[in-house]
């Protein structure tokens, strides 16, 4: 089994001291402790709950939030380098990572208001319990303006009724952040937002299925039966969680776009370090041109997601509209992920193939990145709607 091996990758982006030390340091963690694991846990599809509380002792769930909150004030760019580093050698583990912060936990924060914000954010930072975010339906995925679960306002209590699936963290959430219908004759605009604690009556959570792809990562399904939720764990104003959940998403887009990256890195190393090594025809193989342009092109696409994905994270710190940014930095990175991991298994032939080699299961779950926080082509309407915008 090979390990990922620690070229300089990061040459000419301009991070400042603070980002590089946070880079080196989730770098670190994630060679020692992640890489030795990362084979085991997807393939006994068991979610790494030590690996989970070395990340909050690092700190890493807080490096996007206030220092007032418990967070380190790190910014979106720090902390998609650090789902970088993690993706590099463990997939599962960066959307953990990703999902627990970029949809579980920002919501409350940007939208939650100082009492929900108060109640939740810190603890979720601590690592109390994770954060889950319940948008997709079984039958509303793409289309979540089709959201079916609904929500009756009863005296001081909202009643929820529906099902979510397919949610990131379920198992181990002590909160959900969750879409439902307040009045359906307003169609995507009669959608809420709600906070729903795990504790409360009439609400459960349901085995998910096994996974293609990051197995190490915790799935399940959410339901929802007459489940009461305090009148003041609604997200937002009335009506606007589905504007809101959009927002989240393009926030949450940047950590996948960085998930996407740091597998097709991880996999690119892997295959620049077999093709020097294995000899064939009287050299290395990667002295053969067709292995050579197959590299050449992989060091390309990793280096261009790289820049988008940077320069998304930097526009969401610096506070400006960053929502095509996002949706082309996810869109190169899913898509170069999948090209990257696919031609590094060609690349190690047979090795590639074996389960004892890692690109195999980077190309796995590689494929979630052009699924999940909307898909490619969903990453395509966005940007189009966003360029006619512009005309
Ligand atoms: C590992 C994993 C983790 C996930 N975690 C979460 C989570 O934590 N929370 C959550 O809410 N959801 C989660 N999801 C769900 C994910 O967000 C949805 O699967 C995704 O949005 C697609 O929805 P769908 O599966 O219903 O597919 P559909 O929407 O039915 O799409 C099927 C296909 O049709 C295409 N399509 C649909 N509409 C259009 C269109 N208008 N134009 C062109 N093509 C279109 C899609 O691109 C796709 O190729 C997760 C999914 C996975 C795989």
């Amino acid at each position: 089994m090979t390990t990922a091996t620690t070229t300089p990758i990061l040459d000419g982006f301009d991070l400042t001291e603070e980002q590089t030390m946070i880079r080196d340091m989730v770098r670190e963690f994630a060679v020692s402790e992640l890489a030795p694991i990362a084979a085991e846990i997807d393939e006994t599809h068991t979610f790494p709950k030590s690996s989970w509380d070395k990340i909050v002792e690092l700190g890493l769930p807080g490096i996007p939030f206030p220092e007032s909150l418990g967070g380190s004030d790190g910014g979106t760019l720090a902390y998609a380098i650090a789902v970088e580093e993690i993706s590099r050698v463990c997939g599962s583990t960066g959307l953990t990572l990703a999902a627990h912060v970029s949809l579980g936990t920002y919501p409350i924060f940007a939208w939650g208001g100082p009492k929900l914000t108060e109640q939740y954010v810190p603890a979720l930072i601590r690592g109390d319990y994770m954060g889950a975010y319940g948008l997709t339906e079984p039958g509303a995925g793409s289309d979540s303006g089709g959201t079916r679960t609904t929500a009756v306002l009863d005296g001081d209590e909202y009643v929820l009724n529906g099902r979510k699936c397919f949610i990131t963290n379920a198992n181990h959430a002590g909160v959900f952040i969750c879409t439902a219908v307040t009045d359906k004759s307003l169609g995507s605009k009669g959608i809420s937002a709600f906070v729903v604690p795990r504790d409360i009556e009439g609400f459960s959570i349901e085995k998910g299925e096994q996974k293609l792809g990051m197995r190490g990562s915790d799935w399940a399904s959410l339901v929802f039966e007459d489940a009461r939720i305090p009148k003041d764990h609604l997200l937002g104003p009335e009506g606007e969680g589905f504007l809101t959940f959009m927002k989240t998403l393009d926030g949450g887009r940047i950590s996948i776009g960085a998930l996407a990256l740091g597998l097709a890195q991880g996999a690119y190393d892997e295959a620049k370090k077999h093709a020097y090594e294995r000899v064939a025809f009287g050299g290395s193989l990667a002295k053969q041109q067709a292995v050579q342009f197959k590299l050449a092109d992989m060091e390309v696409q990793i280096q261009c997601s790289r820049h988008l994905i940077y320069h998304a994270a930097r526009k969401k710190d610096q506070g400006v509209r960053y929502s095509k940014e996002a949706a082309m930095a996810k869109l190169h990175s899913s898509e170069t992920a999948m090209k990257v991991t696919y031609d590094a298994i060609q690349i190690l032939g047979g090795y590639g193939f074996s389960r004892e080699y890692p690109v195999e299961r980077m190309w796995r779950d590689a494929k979630l990145c052009t699924i999940g926080e909307g898909t490619s082509e969903i990453q395509r309407l966005v940007i189009a709607r966003a360029i006619d915008r512009e005309v």
